[in-house]
């Protein structure tokens, strides 16, 4: 193609920014490419199935339109999805099988479909009104027990609840993971309970499976206009457990969704049960706008926290049940040996509530013994993570993470590196090629012979042997 084309396309994309506005142009236009201009017919591309058929049906005519403004002998345009290629070769499932069923039955499809309504200020059901996921009245700030683990993500969450709609968005998407039950949902729902509250700025709550099914369902009963008509109205959308995200298509129109919302100032809010680097089927400028925020961890709940989390239970318990009491000593040692997570300790409580309530006798340390027995787990081993790996191997022998990383083939980087992807490969469960994508984009044959190497040198020489050990146990403690 030549430049005097792009040049074309670029004052033609002047022209329909100058025509839609600066918020639609870069909600549906800003990934629209030019593929090429053959005679009277222009060929445009845009990332996903989705793009493609909402421009179609609603704004084909002013695309051309701004193309014979510009050059009157274009008299059409060609619309096309720039992996089509690819998809061809492998024929995507029908839409409706490739996105997981909703995860509940209340009907909630039909939210989308066409009857979004208008969304009123201080609209007291508005999570209702816009499909959101059911919310849990339980789960709100005042019942989240902020310990060492959790105050940067609590700090977060809060200050994204109270911004005010006028105020400069901090960090944008907020992200955060953490293992099962350590209180994503919890703090995602507080956000929307308490922003709601204020009236500042509607909070949708979803999770990652909703998203779709609403966005999908959406597509095909072509209310496209109504979607996005409703995330108009959204200030922050909130979105849990973004790991079970499926499906290249869908995963496209996340991406796409996830970038009109950022560009528009809106505030998005993730959880995911990994960091962005481990969402192994996003592609990379996904993963890269995920990271591209404030990405904060939650770690396990300590000892003192979860004492403090079971402390509150009691208290709300209380409320409905005056004579349900739990002793101190009772509630140090549930704390102590039910160690999992919060699902636990919540799984803990109830049952020497029901215990107490059908017997009618008071709550005693035999009695808690007893009951929550099975829900004493052996301490599971420590998730180590390639970034860990990679930090303390380069920190033994004294190069940077990025020696490692960089293509660089001298000794004293080549071993440490051999040595970083054995540990990623014997210690974590990922595959070769995403170690090999983890360690500078290597190929997973690389990372093969690395393993292997090590693997046969660790059998001869007991130095190595003893120092990778070490390295281990640094990674395990
Ligand atoms: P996740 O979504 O991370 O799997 P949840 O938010 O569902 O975990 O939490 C599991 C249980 O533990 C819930 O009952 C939740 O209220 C409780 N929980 C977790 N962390 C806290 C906390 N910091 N304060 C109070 N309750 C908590
Ligand atoms: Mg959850």
């Amino acid at each position: 193609m030549q430049n005097a084309d792009q040049d074309s396309w670029s004052r033609v994309k002047e022209r329909l920014r100058a025509d839609v506005g600066d918020d639609v142009y870069s909600s549906w236009f800003a990934r629209m490419d030019l593929e090429a201009l053959e005679e009277s017919t222009v060929r445009l591309s845009v990332p996903t199935r989705f793009l493609k058929s909402w421009i179609q049906s609603h704004y084909a005519e002013r695309v051309l339109a701004c193309w014979q403004a510009h050059d009157a002998k274009v008299g059409r345009i060609e619309l096309i999805v720039r992996s089509a290629v690819l998809r061809s070769a492998a024929p995507a499932k029908p839409r409706a099988e490739a996105v997981p069923a909703a995860a509940n039955g209340h009907g909630d499809a039909a939210r989308f479909n066409g009857h979004a309504r208008p969304i009123l200020p201080g609209d007291a059901n508005v999570h209702e009104a816009l499909g959101g996921s059911p919310l849990d009245p339980r789960l709100t700030f005042d019942s989240f027990v902020v310990g060492r683990s959790n105050t940067l993500a609590q700090a977060a969450a809060k200050q994204v609840a109270t911004a005010k709609r006028s105020d400069p968005v901090m960090f944008n998407p907020l992200y955060i993971h953490a293992g099962v039950g350590l209180g994503k949902t919890h703090l995602l729902q507080a956000i929307t309970w308490a922003g709601n509250a204020t009236g500042e700025r509607k909070v949708l709550y979803l999770t990652a499976e909703k998203f779709m099914y609403g966005f999908v369902s959406a597509l095909r009963t072509q209310t496209a206009l109504a979607f996005k008509e409703a995330l108009r109205g959204i200030g922050v959308l909130v979105i849990d457990d973004l790991q079970f995200l499926q499906g290249k298509s869908t995963q496209a129109e996340f991406c796409h969704t996830l970038n009109a919302l950022i560009d528009a100032g809106r505030q998005v809010v993730i959880a995911s049960d990994r960091p962005p680097s481990d969402l192994e089927s996003l592609d990379d400028r996904v993963r890269s706008r995920l990271a591209g925020g404030l990405v904060v961890e939650m770690g396990g709940l300590g000892e003192e926290l979860r004492f403090e989390i079971l402390k509150a239970r009691v208290m709300a318990a209380r409320a409905h049940h005056p004579t349900f009491d739990v002793p101190q000593p009772v509630l140090s040692y549930i704390a102590k040996t039910v160690t999992h997570n919060g699902r636990d300790l919540e799984g803990a409580l109830n049952r020497l509530l029901a215990h107490s309530k059908l017997t009618g006798h008071a709550v005693t340390l035999e009695m808690a013994e007893r009951e929550v027995r099975d829900l004493i787990r052996p301490q599971e081993p420590k998730r180590v993570k390639i970034e860990d790996i990679q930090r303390i191997v380069a920190r033994q022998y004294n190069v940077s993470r990025s020696d490692l990383l960089s293509s660089r083939r001298t000794a004293n980087v080549v071993r440490p590196r051999q040595v970083a992807m054995y540990l990623a490969k014997t210690l974590t469960l990922r595959s070769l090629p995403e170690i090999g994508r983890r360690f500078g984009g290597r190929d997973h044959t690389t990372v093969l012979h690395a393993v292997r190497k090590i693997e046969g040198l660790v059998g001869n020489d007991v130095a190595l042997a003893e120092e990778i050990e070490g390295l281990k146990r640094q990674l395990q403690e």
